[in-house]
């Protein structure tokens, strides 16, 4: 009933501008009203804090079907869960209920500021200091990649608390747009999910409350890779999504299109293609699940999944979106055809939440 609900509305109300959001490369305003309105743009939230109180295959559903039609705007719900969720791991009982309410209500979208331009794959390299000052914390330094600034009014940000601590010496912090001393830079200009903003985030002297540290000093790297752990299982649900989008399309293509006196579609060469690209695809969708359900019990082996999940679902969709432009010969090649959209959305599935180098890393150190 989720799938069909979230389906038909994303089909009407998202499909229907996702090429003119990858065109102008603009935020996906009308993606966000529809979700709103639906009440599916942060189904993640728990009900006691006023949300819809969706476990992680729902949510993987909800994220799954936004991004078979629109990848960009998949990144509304997937980018709420991802910046709220080291609230909800490890905040206090009053950060969730101040942030938590608005965020299930629409009134505010929820990014998460872990990247910084010298450190990437080495998050724990980060430079952003926050330095205790009375009943206050002051933040400096640079937030690089960030999904959705400008638009979120918050922002989980990771900042060096004790530089000698190394990992252990970072701290996680609500920040929000509205802080004195927040400003963002422009939009970075993308291949792919080019309706979804990314922009550096600066700050300069941000003097913030002393209750806006999300658990306790020295564990936000930890909060922020256990949230990983979860969230990478929404990465997984982008790319399925982009790769189902992708071969719907190519499967309809195949019967239409007509050489040598036929449908394209009744040469065994194309059906096997079709035949290996479900193939994948379903093969991916049964670990992502999997993987949620790990993620909804808090199964020990939830990191390993969690990184085998999207690692296998992003290059799953990397090879079924170009085999799709490959289906559709010339047309497939051309903006007047949705599937070179859905191959450049498919390739940051790849890179981001952790590139797929550094998810055979923590697959490697956390064998089943
Ligand atoms: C569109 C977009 C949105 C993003 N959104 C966010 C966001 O909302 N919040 C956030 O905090 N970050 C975000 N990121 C950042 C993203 O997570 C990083 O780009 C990613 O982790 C890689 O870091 P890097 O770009 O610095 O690459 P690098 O770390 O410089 O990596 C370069 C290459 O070296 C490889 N590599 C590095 N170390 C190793 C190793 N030990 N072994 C093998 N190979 C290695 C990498 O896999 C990669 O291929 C986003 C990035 C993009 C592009």
């Amino acid at each position: 009933m989720l799938r069909e609900t979230i389906r038909s509305l994303a089909e009407a109300k998202i499909a229907p501008h996702a090429a003119a959001v990858d065109e102008e490369a603009r935020f996906p305003r009308e993606a966000l009203d529809a979700l709103v309105a639906s009440d599916l743009h942060a189904v993640h939230v728990p009900e006691e804090y006023g949300g819809a109180g969706a476990d992680a295959l729902a949510t993987v559903i909800v994220i799954e079907e936004v991004a078979r039609v629109c990848a960009s705007s998949s990144l509304i719900p997937a980018v709420n869960k991802l910046g709220s969720l080291p609230v909800i791991l490890s905040g206090s009982e009053d950060l969730k209920k101040k942030y938590l309410g608005p965020l299930a209500k629409g009134d505010a979208m929820f990014s998460y500021a872990l990247s910084e331009p010298d450190a990437g794959s080495d998050a724990a390299g980060m430079k952003t200091k926050a330095v205790r000052d009375g009943d206050f914390w002051v933040l400096n330094g640079v937030k690089r990649w960030i999904t959705n600034a400008g638009e979120s009014e918050y922002y989980t940000v990771m900042a060096v608390t004790d530089p000698e601590k190394r990992s252990k010496g970072i701290s996680a912090f609500v920040v929000e747009k509205s802080d004195e001393g927040v400003s963002f830079g422009a939009p970075e200009k993308k291949l792919g999910i080019k309706g979804s903003p990314t922009r550096e985030v600066y700050l300069d002297n941000v003097r913030i409350p002393a209750d806006r540290m999300i658990g306790e000093e020295g564990t936000g790297f930890a909060t922020a890779m256990k949230t990983l752990d979860h969230t990478r299982i929404t990465i997984a649900a982008q790319a399925l999504g982009i790769a189902q989008g992708a071969l719907d399309y190519a499967k309809g293509y195949v019967q239409e299109r007509k050489q040598f006196g036929k449908p394209i579609g009744d040469f065994q060469g194309i059906q096997f293609m079709l035949a290996d690209m479900a193939m994948k695809l379903e093969a991916a969708r049964q670990l992502t699940y999997s993987a949620a359900a790990k993620s909804e019990r808090l199964d020990g082996d939830l990191t390993f999944f969690g990184a085998a999940a999207k690692c296998f679902a992003s290059d799953v969709a990397m090879e079924v979106t170009t085999d799709a432009v490959q289906l559709l010969g010339g047309y497939g090649y051309t903006r007047d055809y949705p599937v070179e959209r859905m191959m450049r959305d498919a390739k940051i599935t790849q890179i981001y939440e952790g590139t797929n180098q550094v998810q055979r890393i923590v697959m490697a150190r956390n064998l089943p």
